[in-house]
């Protein structure tokens, strides 16, 4: 992936990153909060290994599978806050998808934001 197509390995359980779709670094990046600048030298991590964003995709496609620590549930945060996030981390977790089935439209990573935040950043 990334650059060269090859896989990076994950920073919490070591194994490789195969696609778009599963990594935490892509997701962060399309919902503006990693900088192209420092995007490949920022560490990969898949979705499943950071529950605590993971939770808030809300999306069938996407099933996960670990525990969120306690107090950083959906239930214990703010209902508001909550919204929110889900709005914006579901619309990131769908952009994934969207670029992983059509690498052709995606040729620039500077391309793979969401339109608000490739603003951001130019
Ligand atoms: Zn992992």
């Amino acid at each position: 992936m990334a650059k060269c197509d090859q896989g990076y390995l994950c920073r919490i359980c070591k194994q490789e990153v195969e696609k778009l779709s599963e990594s935490e670094l892509y997701l962060r990046f399309v919902i503006g909060e990693i900088d192209p600048e420092t995007l490949h030298l920022s560490s990969e991590c898949h979705l499943d290994c950071n529950p605590v964003l993971a939770q808030f995709i809300d999306d069938h496609r996407y099933a996960s599978q670990s525990q969120v620590p306690e107090g950083f549930r959906i239930e214990d945060l703010d209902p508001q806050y909550v919204t929110q996030r889900k709005q914006l981390v579901t619309r990131g977790f769908q952009r994934l998808l969207e670029i992983q089935a059509n690498r052709k439209a995606f040729s620039q990573v500077q391309d793979y934001p969401l339109e608000e935040f490739k603003r951001r950043w130019r």
